[in-house]
């Protein structure tokens, strides 16, 4: 058997790659990991973590109006980019410094360079290093995608809303994802004139309906200008801002336009395809249920096989990985039952199917409350909340929760124990309130919807 470098090269030091390089090293591998941008990936550097920081940063406002319905007395006062940009990016280098010192820790040699491969064993550096590997990881993530409307060059990316310098007076966000309708309440919050066009007809294609139209409700309530059914057909930069012609023959102007129009894999120039490993037509890495790709050496997770494109997946896929090729216990990836939040304003947190998709497969029940939140009721703020069952009238089983409202991030992480343990409705009925909580009513509901 031939000698190789390390028994595991990863490409990418990202959720995933991170994650597979840390537990195969701890499992007794030779490991290396190459990171051509900065250890901890999209997540760490470009994703989640700013991001929640920009939520935080965003709520405020909202807790310094509702402080005066609890008899606070304040003054409104404006939000400094700048100093929080420097603090968020200093946090943002703290982390990845732990990244990278926890990788060494674990055994992981570390290299800061673009990693290709030029056969199924070997992996050749930007710095002009090459290293021969037994197994390959590929864990290159994804890039953010904008279509090619004239003036796109003129836009920015959520790669760059992070380090803009100055805060934008007035932003236009194009999409209606997770990315754009969480910097929608983001910016909104920290005092930006929100502008938001979704080209269909409602917002957060995939969820449940009846989720899509309260969010956008609420969405509209704070002020967040959102227009479905509308694109951006081009943009012009004058000398007052960036002028949209928008596809309804409408014009508006705009300091900054966000582009959030999904993701694409980083596939493309790593070698794969010469080599036999299979994309599909969106370019994303074919693996099979162990994240094995064509090439029995060569196995990828995380974005860059679109499969479900969030780090607690990534991660998850990196360790069944590694526990399948380094332990020895073949551990497939079950992609059932992801709860997943979105940190629009107020949140969403939902699990398993939605209505539409459960009266396809089930006879199913309904069960759904709406409510003002004492906490809101008392500050005479105008949001509600929605929370829904999705129940299999025969099983018993819960199909899925929806909530929307405060803390629904938190709520769905352990209502999905249940939901991925099959749960029924009289689990949930026979399980005391904790009261006086919003979360209460996810145990309390009593009648199905009529029909
Ligand atoms: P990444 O984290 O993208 O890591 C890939 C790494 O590979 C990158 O560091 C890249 O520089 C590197 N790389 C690429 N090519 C090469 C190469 N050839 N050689 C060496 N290195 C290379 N998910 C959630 O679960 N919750 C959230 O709240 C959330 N918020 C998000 C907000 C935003 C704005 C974005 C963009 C994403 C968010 N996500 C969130 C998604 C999450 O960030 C990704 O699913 C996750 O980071 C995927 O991990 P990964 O390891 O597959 O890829
Ligand atoms: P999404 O796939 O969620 O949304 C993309 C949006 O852009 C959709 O509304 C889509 O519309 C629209 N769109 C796509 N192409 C075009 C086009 N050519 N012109 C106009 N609109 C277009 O991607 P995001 O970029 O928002 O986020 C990427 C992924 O990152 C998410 O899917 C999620 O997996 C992950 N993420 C997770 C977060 C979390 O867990 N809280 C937060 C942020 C990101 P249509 O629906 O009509 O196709």
């Amino acid at each position: 058997m031939a000698d190789f470098d390390y028994d595991l090269f990863v490409l990418g030091g990202g959720s995933g790659g991170v994650r597979a390089a840390r537990w195969a090293s701890m499992a007794g591998a030779k490991v290396a990991l190459c990171e051509e941008y900065r250890y901890g990936g999209t997540c760490v550097i470009r994703g989640c973590v700013p991001k929640k920081l920009m939520v935080f940063a965003s709520q405020f406002t909202e807790s310094v109006e509702d402080a005066a319905g609890f008899g606070w007395s304040h003054t409104g006062s404006d939000f400094n980019w700048p100093f929080f940009i420097e603090k968020k990016d200093r946090e943002i280098q703290r982390l990845e410094d732990v990244y990278a010192a926890n990788m060494e820790k674990a055994g992981v040699t570390l290299f800061r360079a673009r990693g290709v491969l030029s056969d199924a064993h070997t992996v050749e550096l930007s710095d002009g290093q090459s290293f021969t590997a037994k197994h390959i990881l590929v864990a290159t993530g994804g890039r953010p995608f904008s279509p090619d409307v004239p003036g796109i060059e003129h836009t920015i990316s959520s790669d760059e809303i992070f380090h803009l310098e100055e805060q934008p007076k007035r932003i236009l966000i194009v999409g209606g994802g997770y990315i754009a309708c969480e910097f929608a309440g983001i910016m909104n919050g920290l005092g930006s004139k929100v502008t938001q066009f979704y080209r269909g007809a409602q917002i957060l294609r995939g969820f449940d309906d009846e989720v899509r139209g309260h969010i956008a409700e609420e969405m509209h309530k704070k002020g967040i200008d959102l227009h479905v059914g509308r694109d951006v057909k081009s943009i012009e930069k004058t000398d007052t801002g960036l002028k949209v012609l928008c596809s309804d023959n409408t014009w508006s102007e705009h300091d900054v336009i966000l582009y959030a129009t999904g993701r694409k894999p980083n596939s493309k120039g790593l070698g794969l395809e010469k080599l036999g490993v299979k994309l599909d037509r969106h370019g994303a890495i074919e693996v099979d249920e162990y994240s094995q790709t064509a090439v029995p050496s060569i196995y990828a997770v995380g974005d860059v096989t679109n499969r479900v494109n969030l780090t607690p997946v990534a991660i998850h896929e990196a360790m069944a990985f590694s526990d399948t090729v380094f332990k020895g216990i073949p551990t497939p990836v079950d992609h059932a039952c992801i709860p997943t939040a979105v940190f629009t304003q107020p949140e969403i947190g939902t699990v398993g199917l939605t209505q539409e998709e459960a009266r396809d497969l089930y006879d199913i029940e309904v069960y759904r409350a709406t409510f003002r939140p004492m906490f809101h009721a008392f500050a005479d703020r105008d949001q509600r909340m929605l929370m829904k069952l999705i129940v299999d009238k025969d099983s018993r089983r819960v199909l899925g929760v929806h909530i929307v409202g405060p803390a629904a991030g938190e709520m769905i992480q352990m209502v999905g124990i249940a939901v991925k343990m099959g749960a029924t409705k009289e689990d949930f009925d026979r399980t005391m309130a904790v009261h006086p909580t919003a979360a209460e009513e996810l145990v309390t509901m009593r009648d199905a919807v009529p029909g």
